[in-house]
């Protein structure tokens, strides 16, 4: 078995038969120019995309995803305050309900926002 002679194996190279033409200086420039605009456009892509991205998070960060409260901290322990803008707005204490917004005194130190829920 003649192990070696796989490797020995040369490789011919190909002679290209048909050798592309050099490009002339005109077709250079037009294809500089191509990629140039290829370019512009990719970062207009991308500059969208950003900004999409962005506009998301500034409507989640804004309450647009869904929030729960801990339960377990100190502002969700509380009660409503009783004497707070938002407390008094409550039917409980008086108030029209309007606003349905929580006590201020109850805001939730795990998520800064309560749901809109649980206002009561
Ligand atoms: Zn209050
Ligand atoms: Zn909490």
């Amino acid at each position: 078995m003649a192990k070696g002679a796989a490797l020995t194996r040369t490789r011919t190279p190909n002679p290209n038969p048909n050798p592309k033409p050099s490009p002339t200086p005109g077709q250079v420039a037009k294809e500089a120019a191509k990629e140039e605009t290829a370019r512009a456009r990719q970062a207009q892509r991308e500059e969208r995309a950003r900004l999409q991205e962005q506009q998301k998070a500034d409507r989640l960060a804004r309450g647009g995803g869904k929030r729960q409260r801990c339960g377990v901290c100190v502002g969700c322990r509380a009660g409503n305050c009783g004497k707070c803008s938002c407390c008094l707005d409550m039917p409980r204490f008086g108030g029209t309900g309007g606003r349905r917004q929580p006590c201020k005194y109850r805001a939730c130190s795990q998520l800064a926002v309560q749901v809109s829920s649980d206002w009561y």
